[in-house]
């Protein structure tokens, strides 16, 4: 059989990748068998499908032999469930990590095609939100490069997160139709599909030996089918697979309506099963709770255990010994079904008894938390997991019987913390998540050393009492080789030239630039550099904006996702402070800045939306200004996404990371931005803290409340009023926002800001940090204006990054989480 599989790969389609003629004619023998298309009429659009096409064929190639080695080997195998993944363009990524860019570029060139064109005829994959997405992928880049058995499992959807167009100033959502021009990357897996159930009964009887057994009956059934996707690891032979489920009616149309002789009916139905993998919630940091949002996550849960079980099965005669050979992690409480899930398969499916599939399951599963907000900690109401999955709400309830037992024996006659602790919330009738996670994993980590510690002292005390061991912290991290090696090619050229390319798998080795910072020869360099990727940049917001940029200005970039929390409305504010001071003359020698911001908000977060909506009245009047004499301007970047942070990053001199010290779990954005050489003006929050540790505090522009001055400043009734009362600038700054100055046509425009700020309460502590930050802004203006000393720092902040790759994060968990070992290939 092998020599036939040989045999067949060395006929035509065989091509010699060393080689660009030989790839020039696997291009064209593609073109024509598989893309159906005449050579010398197609364009870029065609000649994208036919690389993308022989590529598959190589990641399939390659992908074989991983799974081939998997199963040789039989060592743990770890998979991770993820409502989202982020992955970005997957053209160039593939191509740098068979380190064939060169090749293929020359291939095409000789055919009248560019690389770089053809690459952007690709859709970018947006099936996620923000950075729990985007961490997810990194994980997968990681795990591959390194050669760890890592699988990811998630959602088809068929519409991934909403493209973003400014209309009069608005965000206005489009559908992300990525699939319609088809999906050349994916292997649509038919004989991979497997019956996911809803609704119903439970009935229970006595088998044969006497055991109670239960049965889930008269169900509604829906079909997932296993979409496959390949990850690709730089220089690395090994692949992971990301397997992503689409929901397909079940065969059987609902017979009733067939009898009754109402085709139209019966097919309606089968519509509505295939709108459980139709859409992505574009929300983050924050649930809703409807039941479509439930089932999806059934949904992907459900087929992922089958899957992950059939597997298992295909090498193992039994169950017993599953938690030794798997793990699986949960990204955030979305798949925190799974835990119930599985003890139904291994009782009502595989016949195991409670007590074992209880030991199995807790050893098998652990948990990531991304957020402190309380808003996205999901629950669910019981009335609705019992309508929907009643087995799963009864197994839920005989978990917290067991948990509560083990809380009374723990905390005797402590009733509030039993209520505390309780996996139902009695007075709301909720089920919470985050609970069921903890309680159904090994290990629950926090993703930054301050997450972490608020995680273990003020949101789970309890759980980290009785549980000692469980929670852990793993900081997150970015993958080098899409934020350094594909998006800044120039940088990463220069720091190869200077210490070698072992940081492309290490990027500890960065260290080794240190002594750089001092060589006038290369900060020049440096700066050249970043003053190229400012100039890409800035035509790329000129053709979206309509404004007219300065390259030599300070480019000062905050792109995340919009939300209250991570405060693009004090950024905002300092923008309208410095425009009031350039006006009135106030700034001696201005250092001319160019601001930038871009995110989504959630379609049904108005505050966010308001805050767009204000950034660009502001942007107008400010750009439309001469007086100001173009020492400022402001932009707001429309739809960031992969792709657009992939040229926006590296054309930072400034990285705005300035949420409410407390709040933002750990930030992956701020890594990028200084791995690319940009400073940080931040607050000591999430993974801000280890930055400023790592790169030094005089690198770093830290300023604002510590999460205790934030705790302790509300402890004592925080007054935004008292705030503004007493500082003139910022009263001037935040009347012109209420009284309409920026939007004369409509005065009341921005109530809802001013409102937020003052009867709100000033949740987020904007007013509280605004004399701060502007000081900090200050300084930040001090040192661009020599520019020597400026590079140094960057170049620090650059050489200092070593912590913050997402291989770091991996090798954490793959040590101390997961248990599991690089695979020999
Ligand atoms: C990295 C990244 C994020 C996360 O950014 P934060 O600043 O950590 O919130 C969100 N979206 C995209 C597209 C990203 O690449």
């Amino acid at each position: 059989m092998d020599h036939l599989v040989k045999e067949a790969l060395e006929g035509e389609f065989r091509v010699n990748l060393h080689d660009a003629d030989s790839i020039r004619r696997g291009l064209i023998s593609y073109m024509v068998r598989v893309v159906g298309h005449d050579p010398l009429a197609a364009g870029p659009r065609q000649w994208f499908q036919a690389l993308a096409h022989m590529l598959k064929g190589i990641l399939s190639e390659r992908g074989m032999g991983t799974s081939r080695a998997q199963y040789g080997q039989d060592t743990r195998r770890v998979y991770y469930l993820s409502m989202e993944f982020l992955t970005g363009r997957r053209l160039k990524k593939h191509l740098l990590d068979f380190g064939l860019e060169e090749n293929v570029r020359e291939a095409l060139a000789s055919l009248g095609q560019d690389l770089d064109v053809l690459a952007k005829e690709e859709a970018d994959p947006a099936l996620g939100n923000g950075g729990l997405g985007r961490l997810a992928a990194c994980f997968l880049d990681s795990m591959a490069t390194h050669r760890y058995p890592g699988h990811g499992y998630g959602i088809h959807y068929e519409f991934g997160m909403f493209s973003q167009t400014i209309e009069d100033g608005q965000q206005v959502e489009h559908p992300d139709s990525w699939l319609h021009g088809g999906n050349p990357w994916e292997f649509l897996r038919h004989s991979v599909t497997y019956p996911v159930r809803f609704n119903g009964r439970i009935v229970c009887f006595k088998d044969e030996k006497g055991h109670e057994r239960c049965e889930w009956v008269d169900t509604n059934d829906v079909h997932a089918v296993a979409h496959d996707m390949k990850i690709t690891g730089f220089d690395s032979p090994a692949i992971s697979n990301l397997r992503l489920w689409a929901a397909r009616a079940t065969n059987d149309f609902d017979l009733r309506f067939f009898n009754e002789g109402n085709y139209i009916e019966a097919v309606k139905d089968k519509t509505t099963s295939e709108t459980l993998s139709k859409v992505l919630y574009p929300m983050d940091s924050t649930v809703l709770g409807q039941e479509l949002r439930l089932k999806q996550e059934y949904f992907f849960v459900s087929a992922s255990l089958q899957d992950i079980i059939a597997r298992h099965l295909r090498v193992h005669n039994d169950l017993h010994n599953f938690h030794e050979k798997i793990a699986i992690q949960l990204n955030d409480t979305h798949p925190a079904l799974a835990v119930p899930e599985l003890m139904r398969l291994l009782m009502d499916v595989h016949e195991m008894e409670w007590d074992e599939a209880w030991a199995i399951t807790r050893e098998t599963f652990c948990y990531t938390n991304h957020t402190l907000l309380p808003e996205a900690l999901e629950t669910w109401p019981v009335g609705m997991l019992e309508h929907v999955l009643p087995r799963h709400l009864e197994i839920i309830y005989l978990i917290n019987h067991d948990h509560l037992q083990q809380v009374r024996f723990r905390f005797p006659g402590e009733m509030e913390v039993l209520r505390k602790m309780s996996l139902v919330d009695e007075d709301t009738q909720r089920i919470r998540m985050a609970h069921l996670a903890i309680v159904g994993s090994k290990r629950v980590n926090g993703v930054a050393a301050l997450h972490t510690k608020l995680l273990r002292e003020k949101v789970f005390p309890e759980f980290d009492a009785m549980y000692p061991n469980r929670f852990v912290n793993v900081t997150n991290g970015v993958t080098q080789r899409r934020w350094l090696l594909q998006c800044n090619p120039k940088l990463s050229d220069l720091i190869s030239e200077a210490i070698g390319d072992s940081w492309k798998t290490d990027l500890t080795a960065l260290h080794a630039l240190e002594p750089l910072a001092e060589d006038a020869a290369f900060r020049e360099r440096f700066n050249a550099i970043k003053l190229a990727n400012k100039e890409r940049l800035a035509r790329h917001l000129e053709t979206r904006t309509g404004f007219t940029l300065d390259p030599t200005s300070m480019f000062d970039v905050q792109v995340k996702r919009i939300h209250e929390y991570k405060r693009q409305l004090l950024n905002l504010l300092h923008v309208i402070h410095r425009y009031v001071q350039l006006r009135e003359g106030r700034i001696a020698n201005p250092v001319p800045r160019t601001v930038v911001i871009g995110g989504k908000a959630a379609p049904g977060y108005y505050l966010a939306k308001q805050i767009i909506r204000l950034i660009g009245d502001v942007a107008l009047t400010i750009n439309n200004d001469r007086a100001v004499n173009d020492t400022l301007k402001l932009v707001f970047l429309p739809n960031y996404n992969v792709s657009n942070a992939e040229i926006t990053i590296p054309g930072a001199n400034l990285s705005e990371q300035i949420s409410t010290a407390g709040t933002e779990a750990s930030g992956t954005g701020n890594m990028k931005f200084a791995l690319n050489g940009a400073l940080t003006i931040g607050t000591l929050d999430g993974a801000n803290i280890e930055i400023k540790e790592e790169v030094g505090d005089d690198n770093i522009f830290i300023f604002g409340l510590t999460t205790e001055q934030v705790q302790e400043t509300k402890r004592k009734g925080y007054n935004p009023w008292k705030v503004v009362e007493h500082d003139a600038d910022l009263r001037r700054v935040v009347d012109m926002i209420s009284s309409g100055y920026f939007n004369p046509q409509q005065v009341n425009r921005y109530n809802s800001i001013r409102d937020t700020l003052f009867d709100g309460g000033d949740q987020y502590m904007v007013l509280a940090d605004f004399r701060a930050y502007v000081e900090a802004q200050a300084h930040v203006d001090d040192l661009f204006t020599d520019s020597d000393a400026w590079a140094r720092k960057a170049i620090l902040n650059v050489a200092r990054m070593g912590l913050f790759s997402s291989d770091r994060s991996i090798h954490t968990y793959a040590r101390d989480i997961w248990g599991a070992k690089q695979m020999d290939l």
